[in-house]
């Protein structure tokens, strides 16, 4: 099915890689130039985590600045990415009858523009971002990624971008190259084999998959946005890890393209 888009998750890691040049986002760049060119991108960035499910309407989404103690030039970043109403729309029928708001609040923060400003850096590809309803479990998320697969046929690409293992906690800020921990490294491995097997059931209840599971997913938002792009994979499409590596000892870097 050559005609459709992938979807693609981005393992994005530290707001700092957007001001950056480094293995991670040269490989991004190189993604964005490989691929086809989308009509829009719509994104699932685990930074839009709220107790609702809501869509970007905008024609002209500010850049969200959605953190603190960086320094002022992350500041300065600016994404001017046009919105795209019809999208955002076409988004709202597609989920139907769940109820989506047209947001016009929210704008694109830093799990999209992080990404985009190397993938897309012209900024001419139409975004929109779709929340993440933070009280649904799951397998809710894997049901919309499902209704949204459509898309990919209309020239849409959806990116979703997390990091499949995210804990701030024992993150390695400012030290240098650390070893990236056990833990991270076998559930990453078994998280990658069971996407490669197209078994994606222990994956959404990723709650049952034991200790490592808890330790890579203190919390569900940088998790989240892979279970939608998985959900898009039609029968007998690939599914490849175009970016790899594990920044801090505890962030996995991966990115993972379906199709
Ligand atoms: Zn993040």
């Amino acid at each position: 099915m050559p005609e459709l888009m992938p979807a693609i998750f981005f393992g994005h890691g530290n707001p700092m890689n957007a001001v950056l040049t480094n293995g991670y986002t040269e490989a991004w760049r190189r993604i964005g130039g490989e691929t086809r060119k989308p009509k829009a991108i719509l994104s699932i960035s685990a930074h839009w985590y709220v107790p609702g499910t809501g869509v970007t309407i905008s024609t002209s989404p500010r850049t969200i600045h959605d953190f603190g103690g960086f320094p002022p030039e992350l500041f300065r970043v600016q994404y001017p990415a046009p919105g795209d109403p019809q999208l955002a729309r076409r988004v709202q029928k597609l989920l139907a009858p769940l109820p989506v708001t047209l947001d016009d609040t929210w704008g694109l923060d830093h799990g999209t523009w992080s990404v985009l400003v190397h993938a897309y850096p012209k900024a001419d590809v139409p975004v929109v971002q779709l929340s993440i309803n933070e009280s649904q479990p799951a397998s809710f998320h894997f049901e919309l990624g499902k209704q949204l697969a459509p898309l990919r046929d209309e020239g849409i690409l959806i990116v979703g971008s997390g990091n499949l293992v995210h804990n701030l906690h024992t993150y390695a800020w400012g030290r240098h190259m650390p070893e990236p921990y056990d833990w991270a490294v076998k559930f990453e491995l078994e998280a990658r084999q069971m996407m490669l097997a197209g078994d994606f059931k222990p994956l959404v209840a990723y709650e049952k998959l034991g200790k490592g599971a808890m330790l890579s997913i203190p919390t569900p938002d940088h998790y989240l946005p892979l279970l939608y792009v998985i959900a898009t994979r039609q029968p007998r499409e690939n599914i490849t890890f175009p970016v790899e590596g594990v920044d801090g000892g505890s962030i996995s870097m991966l990115s993972v393209s379906v199709g």
